[in-house]
């Protein structure tokens, strides 16, 4: 057996530790003579497994107390939803949402929250095509919105935000909602400038099928009456995550991810990795007359690195030769083209290394 080196962006490659140790637990887990999957999300088996998870959550993103960890399904797509039907309530209608329109993704969440309330685009970076953000002295921030929206990588354009950015000091009290599906655990961050931060777990966290909201307290118990009980954030926190059956397995996985991570040091340890994964790939390409990208260099994401060969009429050959060489997913997302390498928490230095051989050597035969 042979394993690539998967640049996919989500579902996005797993520690080769972790799915050795599920393979390993596959048909009994811990001596119960049954899987994880087979057993009730009531026993005191999955309870140690939710529980520890919960606890390497917080502990590894040190999440003050007053914030719940939430586990949920629907992915990051239904928070979209969620959100605006969890918090506009706070608020008298039609409630204000502003919006940092920053790609694909926030484009997404704000057609979505247009139902709930009134989207205000405080800034956007569309006249740049997403290649850059707007700078924060900018946002043109509402006094009484129900709440700011952005998201902190933009998985398909490129584009990161590397801080917390700091809107209580713009607008008040207006909670920040930060969506983090992908890069969520890859650097450190400091969750008391956020209000909510939510995502799905399939790129840094595990597998598909789970979301995670880490919520502010007070910012619980304002559902819409219409809000369905399963994503009403107050039911999920209050039954611990267990209104419905939650998605055990992806749980488990999450947790071995988790376990994993603090083996390699922790965020502290695995973002210094990540700076220097991802310096090793754009200093490549900054350095190479051939290949192009287009972010702007103080925002470009440490985990989702679009880049172009200059001449497009070479870029099946590139993918073909890639697969030949055990890279794989290199395509772009269809709305840009390209490329695209996806080297989250999981991908190895070597990996990163291979891809600019590769990128070196087909430059050279080309
Ligand atoms: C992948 C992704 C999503 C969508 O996640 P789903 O699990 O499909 O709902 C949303 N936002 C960002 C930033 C993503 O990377």
């Amino acid at each position: 057996m042979t394993r690539v080196f998967n640049f996919s962006a989500g579902p996005a490659t797993l520690p080769e530790a972790v799915l050795q140790q599920a393979a390993a637990e596959m048909l009994d887990w811990q001596g119960r003579g049954m899987s994880v999957m087979e057993m009730s999300h009531r026993s005191d088996a999955f309870q140690s497994i939710l529980q520890t998870t919960l606890h390497d959550f917080r502990d590894l993103l040190a999440i003050p107390s007053h914030y719940r960890i939430l586990f949920m399904q629907g992915g990051a797509i239904a928070q979209n939803a969620i959100i605006p039907m969890n918090l506009v309530g706070r608020k008298a209608k039609p409630a204000i949402i502003d919006f940092i329109h920053t790609g694909y993704w926030s484009q997404r969440a704000l057609e979505e929250a247009q139902k709930y309330g009134h989207v205000n685009i405080a800034a956007s970076s569309q006249a740049s095509h997403f290649t850059s953000l707007p700078a924060l002295e900018t946002w043109k921030l509402s006094s009484d919105a129900a709440y700011v929206h952005l998201c902190n990588n933009e998985t398909i354009h490129g584009v990161e935000f590397q801080f917390d950015p700091d809107t209580r000091t713009h607008s008040g009290k207006v909670p920040l909602v930060a969506d983090m599906s992908s890069n969520i655990f890859s650097r450190v961050i400091n969750v008391s400038k956020y209000g909510v931060i939510f995502g799905s777990a399939q790129k840094n966290l595990g597998i598909a099928g789970l979301t995670f909201a880490i919520v502010r307290e007070d910012l619980i118990g304002h559902a819409l009456p219409s809000c369905p009980s399963a994503f009403n954030w107050k039911n999920v926190a209050e039954s611990d995550s267990m209104f419905n059956t939650p998605p055990t397995f992806a749980i488990y996985m999450a947790g071995l991810v988790l376990q994993w991570l603090k083996q390699q040091g922790g965020v502290t340890a695995i973002e210094s990795r990540n700076i220097a994964k991802a310096s090793l790939l754009y200093n490549h390409l900054d350095a190479s007359d051939f290949y192009n990208t287009s972010v702007a260099k103080n925002c470009r994401s440490r985990m989702n690195v679009p880049f172009f060969l200059k001449d497009p009429s070479l870029d099946d050959a590139f993918l073909t030769g890639a697969t030949q060489r055990g890279l794989a997913n290199l395509r772009g997302h269809r709305i840009l083209g390209g490329m695209r390498a996806s080297i989250y928490n999981a991908m190895p230095t070597e990996g990163v290394q291979a891809l600019v051989d590769y990128l070196r050597d087909f430059e050279q035969s080309h």
